[in-house]
């Protein structure tokens, strides 16, 4: 059993360490401080990860204390929920998990264990229900908000007797092996020991949802190594000339298709005065960042007519044009309306556009130099974070046996399309699991 001292002895005696009563439902969204209890599964950061491993460990029956940096948890949640929130994928597991790239071995395992299907039930049981949309996407149904989700899933873990403090933030490990924590409301340090820990501190984009990735310097003291952060699921700079930033501002190109590389990507394109951004770009960031540590620039490939064959696509450009513009010319025939003359312009030479021959070349070859990725805080989400030698298959510390490790702040990456969630959500059950076996190891 642990406990929790504070560790100013200045510190006023109206923070006395007992005392809590579980905050109502909207206090816990508002973020209504207690003084922490000792604990016996301290879960620190308030996350999806965070929130499914505190709640899966509370109903194998642990005392589970959650302590979050932010004044409510849940913040990034509810951020991804503003655009569309997409909980997941109907995609069958076997194709599911290469979307983890380079772990897709573990993933394998994680998605067993808690899957897609496994993640829709859970948010049935909270009365939110799912459909699938277009390309596969699992979204909760119209009528249920991000925040009723979350409040559901908060008064949940109230049911469940999880302690959870808002506004304290986790600042490392103190000389006993404890967990050094800030009342964020009135700056007193605490002590806190627990019988196991799930560090679930999310990546290092959109800071002011908390994920701020500030934990890393902290595991480094302590000798965990962590992969430098990268943005992953971001737009990418094209250095448009003045001319067609204010000419074309903001414009989407709809099914087309994408390459860098030997990846490809379909969806829709935004054509923004930064460059470019939207879904295919997003799934191109890592082959993006690859190709940006060797030059200084990134070549990617549009193609406007993915649908069409090379000799259906010259078939149509051979058609007679009469006295028509280029702009109609394309309207017309490939129903390719503007900004696509101007794009066509910006990026290629006039006799890229002079024959059918040369204009069906360009259409399928559109080249988009990309000098770099957008800054790492306005990504979806991050690569880099905890290095997955540092871990072992419970995904446990290595150097830290007990405490766990869940969701972003691990070094993965996928595309959008609900595989981040449902990555978060997965390794939030799977570290659960494993501090479950670890506890009933030691006693
Ligand atoms: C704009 C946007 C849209 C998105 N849309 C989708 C989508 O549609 N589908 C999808 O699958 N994914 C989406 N995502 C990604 C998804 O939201 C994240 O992958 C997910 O929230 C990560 O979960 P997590 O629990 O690992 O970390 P987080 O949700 O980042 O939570 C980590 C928590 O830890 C807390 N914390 C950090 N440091 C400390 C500390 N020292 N002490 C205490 N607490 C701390 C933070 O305040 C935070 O609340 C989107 C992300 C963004 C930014």
């Amino acid at each position: 059993m642990g406990y929790t001292a504070e560790l100013r002895p200045d510190a006023p005696k109206s923070s006395a360490r007992f005392g809590f009563t579980w905050p109502s439902k909207i206090s816990l969204l508002c973020g209504v401080l207690s003084t922490p209890l000792s604990a016996s599964v301290v879960v620190i950061g308030g996350g999806p990860a965070g929130l499914l491993a505190a709640e899966r460990l509370a109903e194998a029956g642990h005392q589970v204390t959650l302590y979050e940096a932010q004044a409510t948890v849940g913040r990034k949640f509810l951020v991804a929920g503003h655009g569309g929130f997409n909980l997941t994928n109907s995609e069958p597991l076997p194709d599911f998990a290469p979307r983890y790239g380079l772990q897709r071995t573990q993933f394998a395992e994680y998605l067993n264990y808690f899957s897609p299907n496994d993640l829709r039930q859970w948010a049935a049981a909270l009365g939110i229900n799912t459909f699938e949309g277009t390309s596969g996407r699992i979204f909760p149904t119209e009528e249920h908000k991000p925040a009723q989700l979350l409040r559901a899933w908060v008064e949940r873990l109230q049911q469940l007797n999880v302690q959870l403090f808002t506004k304290h933030r986790w600042l490392g490990v103190t000389p006993n092996n404890g967990l050094l924590l800030r009342d964020e409301a009135t700056g007193r340090e605490m002590e806190t020991q627990a019988a196991a820990t799930v560090l679930a501190l999310g990546g290092a984009s959109w800071a002011k949802t908390g994920s701020d990735g500030r934990w890393a310097s902290i595991l480094e003291h302590i000798g965990i190594q962590c992969v430098a952060f990268a943005p992953s699921n971001c737009g990418a700079e094209v250095p448009w000339s003045a001319f067609f930033r204010e000419k074309v501002g903001r414009a989407p190109l709809k099914n087309i298709a994408l390459r860098c590389g030997t990846d490809t990507a379909r969806g829709e394109l935004m054509l923004t005065d930064y460059g470019v951004e939207g879904t295919p770009v997003y799934a191109l960031t890592p082959a993006l960042r690859a190709a940006l540590a060797h030059n200084s620039t990134a070549q990617l490939v549009l193609d406007l007519k993915p649908d069409l064959s090379d000799a259906q696509l010259l078939e149509k450009l051979r058609k007679p044009r009469g006295g028509k513009s280029l702009a109609t010319f394309l309207q017309q025939t490939l129903r390719l309306a503007t900004p696509v003359p101007t794009l066509l312009r910006e990026v290629a030479p006039a006799e890229a556009l002079a024959t059918p021959e040369a204009l069906a070349r360009l259409l399928r070859q559109v080249p988009l130099p990309v000098t770099s990725l957008r800054p790492l805080d306005e990504a979806i989400s991050t690569a880099g974070g905890v290095a997955w030698e540092e871990v072992d298959e419970h995904l446990m510390l290595r150097r830290r046996p007990g405490t766990f490790v869940a969701g972003e702040m691990l070094d993965w990456e996928a595309p959008t399309g609900g595989y981040l969630l449902q990555g978060c959500f997965s390794t939030g059950a799977w570290v659960a699991r494993g501090v479950h076996r670890w506890l009933t190891q030691q006693q």
